[in-house]
């Protein structure tokens, strides 16, 4: 069969260009990615021959070999893993394969401008980077079981070539011919540097030829190879012999991440699940951290034999920003996703794993809060899934849980909330509200702020669902300060009795004028300095919650609020002495002010702008016009 010339899908020119514009002073990572591929394909290999132990054919000595021609100026990256047929190399190697291909290219899309480098390392750059150092690049690939071998060829322009070829048994060559401008790479020494540097724990060895020399020292062609690295998995190693830096290392392989994770972990667990973890935090989140459909998971081995990416199982959704790997003693080598579903030692696992990260979380979150607060940013809106979901977790995910208040402009943790409580004030308050800014100017919280108790503001659209879930901390009970009852001297004074009873008339009034809209008119504990508020029934959904799930087509009830009127207001006095005079005919037009000025000031719309500008306009107009009398 002839050599077939193909096109490159349009976006991965884009990514070729973006990868060699915004990684040139990083070009050494191509061997890293590149040693990677080579062990997934050997994983893939291993795991393969577990239900056809015949694809090993007799060559069993799993590697990578890494081999430099000076004269020609190429660098080899060569495995006997599972290979690629004709067709993986037209699909794999000619389109962007990464798993979020399309997200790629929309995040990349919205990005490009502003943080090439960012999106690279969310994405990671794969076979692609070997045109950081490669005008041109070769692979070889026979696949496992199959006697045919094809060559892909492509210089990174727009196109490749695929055409038949020969190579001796099962398994891939990357071969880069070497840019002039990058000659310091067709250097095995160098090479060897990187391989100890990036790729010491890769779980295979990797070899280069051996270096011989002459009786006088010269160099002369060596046929024997040596193995550079330690080729032992990073994980079964003990903790205390492993650098920062490897860790780091190890992450960047598995993840092809661009930037060191934020904190990791490594443990081994006994007792009745034998197994071993290594958990990141990345110090960027995914950029489909909120997309239902995301894979999400660790990658599982089973006695160091590599199972699957994204074992889902394994870790609860709300830490799916958790990478890493687990590998187990005691799950079947043929273990499958339906397997892992029922499987009893993998709830086991899993509740281990849950407590791990929580953990880490708690460690970082006291050891370094700096490193916490970017955790939050990134992540804290996942973490507080975790409230519902993991009952287990919820003490320690409560001591987690940071947020904004009246007092604090970062985030602060319920804990030191409390640590700032004035001696008089018995429960924890909190505000739900689109904005800070809504909530600074919210009526409802201004006797709470004359007295000095602090609230809570909670901007997060999870946050209702979340911080109901908690209900208290610390023996402290968490109160809504826009909802339901609220008294904060527990019974009413005298003189509230008696304001009750001459307000009546007024509260029957406004409850007779606003039957459509509201649910109950009744006296306020919370208000300071404004004329009336509106607040959510027991048992109710913030108002903003309940429109933002209106816009996106939820079904929703209609939830009529109650309307709290200030009886300390001096307008709410004037309007009740007037509203004793039944043909006074502004006592409804300013009811109706009134209540849609309680609905602007917590930041809902109102049903008649127009009506209410022109309202407002005649009022002005009247104290104007009196002014110039
Ligand atoms: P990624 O590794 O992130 O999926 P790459 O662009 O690096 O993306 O590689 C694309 C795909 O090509 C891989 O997923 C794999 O299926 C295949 N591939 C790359 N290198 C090899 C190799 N040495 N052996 C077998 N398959 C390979």
């Amino acid at each position: 069969m002839a050599k077939k010339t193909r096109k490159f899908k349009a976006e991965v020119s884009q990514v070729l260009s973006l990868v060699i514009n915004s990684l040139y002073s990083n070009k050494e990572i191509f061997l890293r990615e590149l040693v990677s591929n080579a062990s997934d394909a050997l994983d893939k290999l291993r795991f393969e021959t577990l239900s056809a132990p015949d694809l090993m054919a007799g060559d069993t000595s799993l590697k990578v070999r890494v081999l430099v021609d000076e004269d020609k100026g190429t660098v080899t990256i060569w495995d006997n893993g599972i290979g690629m047929s004709e067709e993986d190399l037209i699909t794999l190697l000619g389109t962007v394969a990464h798993s979020g291909s399309k997200g790629f290219m929309e995040a990349m899309a919205e990005n490009a401008k502003t943080d090439d480098m960012n999106i690279i390392g969310q994405f990671g750059v794969g076979f692609y980077s070997s045109f950081l150092v490669a005008d041109r690049v070769e692979v070889i690939s026979k696949k496992a079981g199959s006697d045919e071998a094809y060559k892909w060829s492509s210089n990174a322009q727009d196109n490749f070539t695929v055409e038949p070829t020969e190579r001796e048994s099962r398994g891939t060559s990357v071969i880069l011919h070497v840019k002039e401008a990058q000659n310091e790479f067709v250097n095995p020494f160098r090479l060897k540097t990187l391989i100890t540097q990036y790729s010491d724990f890769v779980g295979y060895p990797i070899e280069m030829l051996k270096a011989a020399y002459g009786e006088e020292g010269e160099a002369i062609e060596s046929e024997e190879f040596e193995q550079i690295n330690k080729a032992e998995a990073l994980w079964k190693r003990s903790p205390s012999s492993i650098e920062e830096e490897q860790y780091t290392e190890f992450y960047k392989h598995l993840t092809h991440d661009w930037e060191p994770p934020i904190a990791n972990t490594h443990f081994t667990l006994e007792g009745k699940q034998l197994f071993t973890g290594l958990l990141y935090i990345p110090s960027r989140p995914p950029f489909d951290l909120f997309d239902p459909d995301a894979k999400h998971g660790v990658r599982l081995y089973v006695k160091r034999v590599f199972i699957m990416e994204n074992a889902e199982e394994l870790v609860p959704r709300w830490l799916r920003f958790i990478r890493g790997i687990i590998d187990s003693e005691d799950l079947p080598l043929n273990v499958s996703r339906e397997i892992l579903q029922d499987s009893k030692l993998v709830k086991t696992i899993r509740k281990q794993v849950t407590k791990k990260a929580v953990e880490l979380l708690t460690e970082v979150s006291i050891e370094k809060p700096e490193d916490y607060k970017e955790i939050w940013k990134n992540y804290g809106t996942v973490i507080k899934e975790g409230l519902h979901f993991d009952p287990d977790q919820k003490d320690k995910l409560a001591e987690l849980l940071r947020f904004e208040s009246s007092t604090q402009s970062d985030p602060s943790s319920l804990a030191a909330y409390i640590e700032r409580m004035p001696e008089e004030q018995e429960s924890i308050f909190y505000a739900l509200g689109a904005s800070r800014a809504l909530l600074e100017g919210s009526p409802h919280l201004e006797m709470l702020k004359k007295k000095n108790f602090e609230v809570l503001y909670l901007t997060d659209s999870i946050d209702q669902w979340a911080i109901e879930t908690l209900k208290e901390f610390d023996g402290k009970m968490l109160v809504d300060a826009v909802k339901g009852d609220f008294n904060l001297d527990g019974e009413d004074t005298e003189e509230e009795k008696v304001e009750n009873e001459t307000l009546k008339p007024l509260t029957e009034k406004f409850k007779t004028l606003l039957e459509e809209q509201v649910s109950e008119v009744r006296l306020s504990h919370r208000l300071a300095d404004s004329p009336a508020c509106l607040v959510t029934p027991e048992g109710g959904m913030a108002a903003h919650i309940e429109r933002m799930l209106r816009a996106q087509n939820h079904a929703m009830p209609e939830q009529k609020r109650i309307l709290e009127l200030n009886p300390k207001h001096p307008l709410i006095d004037a309007i009740q002495k007037i509203s004793t005079d039944d043909k006074n005919e502004k006592v409804q037009e300013w009811v109706e002010l009134i209540y849609d000025q309680a609905l602007l000031a917590e930041g809902s719309p109102i049903a008649n702008p127009g009506l209410f500008a022109k309202r407002i306009t005649g009022l002005m107009q009247q104290v104007a016009t009196s002014q110039l009398s």
